[in-house]
This record gives C-alpha cells, structure tokens and sequence, in this order.
C-alpha cells in the first residue's frame, strides 16, 4: 500500500476495525519513511458515493478537500491534525455506511458541521456562516447564541 505522503511503498498495519455493520473493513496504516499515518477501507466495491452539487453538477469525493476546507474553519484553532484526521474518518465511515451511489453535498456539509461542533465551536460558526450563507445577520446572532449557550 503506497503512503499517500511520500509514496513509499512500505507501510505497516496499526490497527484494523472492521465497520458496524461489517461492510468493511478500516485499516490504520503508519509510513515505514516518513512515519505517517493513514487509513483505508477495504472491501470488493467499497466506493465513495458521488457528490451532487447544489448546481447539478456530479464531482467524485475527495478527502483533502474536505481536509482543506476544515483546516480553513479550524485555522489558528487549538485542534490537532489528529483530532481533524479521526473526524474525517467519521465522515468518511457515515459516507460508506450510507450505502447510496449519490449524495447530495449538503448532506457532507452538515456531517462536516456536527464533526466541527465537537471539535471546535469558533471552526464550527466559521464553517457554518460560509456553507448556510446566510441571508441576515440574525440568522448568524442566532447560530452564535445557540454555540456559546
Ligand atoms: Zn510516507
């Protein structure tokens, strides 16, 4: 299994857990190079559903975009690269459990959201305010309100 950091081939298994309702298997893989961790899922069609955006448009899931876009929300924040790594494995896991060829981003971005409400309430309101754009500022007040409560 080639590490996606540096592409050294030799990687070994840290830990494997398989799914809860075994429909896959979940491998933590660490780097012999660069030491590394990272995960995979096997299983004989384990597929990522395809992502329908709001404009119709259909994109294949991509994790360092979503990576990207919770470091965006979670930028200067006290929250370790492995805290974000764990919560995009809950995603990913959700993602896979649903057992659907598509979905819609939405559905992504508020997985993202109740992941980001755990980690961190200022990432959370970041992310929120960019992905519900919100039409008035007390929609925004509200949301606010609801996190510091
Ligand atoms: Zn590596």
């Amino acid at each position: 299994m080639k590490c996606p950091f540096c592409g050294n081939l030799e990687t070994q298994v840290v830990e494997t857990r398989i799914s809860e309702d075994a429909d896959f298997i979940r491998r933590r893989r660490q780097c012999g190079a660069c030491d590394k961790r990272f995960t995979t899922y096997e299983r004989p069609d384990v597929n990522f559903p395809t992502i329908v955006k709001k404009d119709g448009r259909r994109i294949e899931f991509d994790r360092s975009k979503l990576r990207g876009s919770m470091n965006l929300a979670l930028r200067k924040r006290p929250v370790s690269t492995e805290q974000v790594d764990s919560a995009i494995e809950r995603i990913e896991e959700k993602l896979l459990n649903l057992g659907l060829r598509e979905v819609q981003s939405q559905r992504i971005g508020e997985l993202v959201m109740r992941e980001l409400k755990k980690l961190d309430k200022v990432a959370y309101v970041r992310f929120a305010s960019v992905y519900r754009n919100f039409e008035d500022i007390d929609e925004f007040k509200t949301l606010v309100d609801q996190v510091r409560g």
